[in-house]
């Protein structure tokens, strides 16, 4: 099957069995103050799960893009390294809103994976809610007897509250999920481990397909639960992972979603894919990003200085690097994979082939500019290597704080040459820049703004990134 008639598949299995099929929403969230990105199907159906709207109807399905590189889920600095966490990616989705309920959503979830997609019953493994004695809460054994019928025993294995209990927030809806994962590995790696054992351990081809959530409980504000009225099921497919399974492969890239764009990087660069690590991580981490950088500009957020405008600069600029460092493209690249990417979405998300111009130019203007900066700080670094044995703190953030150098690109150049960097030296500096920017702050509050309070990362300054965690800062205004 092509991934096309996967994602047909899964809306048409679900229209049959009396889903109304919506759009997917925008990428780019503007009326959430506690979400920049959509990162999951329900989110846009977040006020019926609350309480706060009646749903018009009340089974749905969809594929929703999805965007995880900030807040609670962040995946960034995962993707290209492994093959499995995209920045931006397809999450298909199906709903009940207090309509039916576990039985169904396992007893359809078993039907699609295995008669529909044929997906072979011996690599599934499903997890359910062990129980939680300080919550009060048992084993899901609702979950488990439904399980039981379908599939033996031993592939039924216990979870605990961070894998198999769904939360929305502090307070609010509330429960156990039942999580699908599939066993890629070959028959020799088979044989000598259980599959059991390496679900949820981060193997590389033991992964999560599909999670079902079984919306029951309640969470009050003194933190106790209780039962819900109306029982909810949200559930979530990972849509390039799945294709995957289907198609047989052992990575996202090797799939017809990312091949066309990756064997276009190939040639530009006269590099092949497969050929080298290095370069293949670097092709990788390009056609993931572009994705996300394209869909959410064409949803509205244009990379800039601060907030969601940053966080797709910073995507956007970890692309360039990769490209420029590892495959070569001293000119602007990325821009002449929009084009691809928006037919290869046509009929799916449309958004981007109708502003396919538009997307190019900016992508392309960002290029341009980031370039400009990198080159300079290129050149900065290889005069430096020529009379150093090592690279100090003060030129790593001189590097950092002028150029944009993330501290791994600047150990990355200087690995290349076999220098060291002062890590500690680095983070010294850093800190004293904190400490003063602190201190200019605390003088000058008039014209100072506060940006943002963000749990990873923010522009600082010309042309500087920082990576920090929960430092209040600032910028004129
Ligand atoms: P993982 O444990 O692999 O990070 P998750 O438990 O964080 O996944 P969920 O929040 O349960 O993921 O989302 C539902 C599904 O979305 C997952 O089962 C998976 O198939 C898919 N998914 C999650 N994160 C990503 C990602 N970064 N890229 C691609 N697919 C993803
Ligand atoms: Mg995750
Ligand atoms: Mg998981
Ligand atoms: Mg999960």
């Amino acid at each position: 099957m092509t991934s096309k008639e996967i994602r047909e598949a899964y809306l048409s299995f679900f229209k049959s069995k009396s889903h109304q099929i919506v759009p997917s929403a925008p990428v780019v969230v503007k009326n959430d103050p506690t979400l920049m990105f959509t990162n999951a199907g329900m989110n846009q159906f977040k006020e019926y799960f609350l309480g706060e709207a009646q749903a018009k109807y009340t089974r749905v399905a969809d594929t929703q893009r999805c965007l995880r590189v900030s807040g609670k889920h962040n995946d960034l600095e995962e993707v290209g390294i492994d093959t499995y966490h995209h920045t931006l990616f397809e999450m298909l989705g199906n709903w009940s809103f207090g309509d039916y309920f576990k039985k169904e959503a396992i007893s359809w979830a078993w039907e699609l994976l295995t008669d529909v997609y044929q997906l072979d019953k011996d690599r599934l493994y499903v997890t359910i809610f062990e129980g939680d004695e300080k919550e009060g809460l048992g084993r899901d054994d609702e979950a488990f007897d439904f399980w039981k019928a379908l599939i033996p025993e031993d592939r039924i294995l216990l979870g605990n509250k961070k894998d198999n209990f769904w939360e929305m927030g502090e307070t609010g809806p509330c429960g156990p999920c039942s999580e699908i994962h599939f066993d890629m590995r070959n028959d020799a790696e088979r044989q000598q481990e259980r599959g059991q054992d390496l679900v949820n351990a981060d193997h590389p081809q033991v992964i999560e397909i599909w999670n079902l959530v079984f919306m029951q409980f309640n969470r009050l504000k003194n933190g106790s639960l209780e039962p819900l009225p109306a029982r909810h099921i949200d559930t979530g497919m990972g849509f390039e992972r799945l294709v995957r399974a289907i198609q047989g492969k052992t990575s996202n890239y090797d799939t017809d979603v990312f091949q066309p764009i990756i064997q276009y990087i190939a040639e530009r660069s006269a590099i092949q894919y497969g050929a080298d690590e290095k370069t293949d991580i670097a092709m990788r981490v390009l056609s993931d990003h572009i994705r996300a950088v394209s869909f959410a500009i064409a949803d509205g957020q244009l990379p800039s200085n601060n907030k969601a405008g940053y966080v797709i600069r910073r995507i956007l600029r970890r692309a360039v690097r990769y490209a420029y460092t590892f495959l070569g493209f001293k000119a602007p690249f990325l821009n002449e994979l929009v084009p691809l990417l928006a037919k290869q979405f046509e009929g799916v998300f449309d958004e981007l082939i109708q502003q396919q111009g538009f997307v190019q130019k900016v992508v392309l203007e960002e290029e341009v500019s980031f370039l400009r900066t990198l080159t300079t700080g290129i050149q900065r670094f290889e005069n430096y290597a020529v009379d150093h044995t090592a690279v100090d703190g003060d030129f790593a953030f001189e590097l950092f704080d002028t150029f944009g150098f993330p501290i791994d690109l600047t150990d990355l150049l200087a690995r290349e040459k076999g220098l060291h960097v002062d890590m500690d030296g680095f983070q010294k500096a850093l800190q004293q820049q904190k400490d003063r920017s602190r201190a200019a702050t605390t003088i000058d509050t008039g014209d100072w703004v506060s940006v943002q309070e963000d749990e990873e990362s923010m522009f600082v300054g010309y042309d500087t990134l920082e990576a920090t965690t929960q430092v209040l800062k600032y910028r004129k205004v």
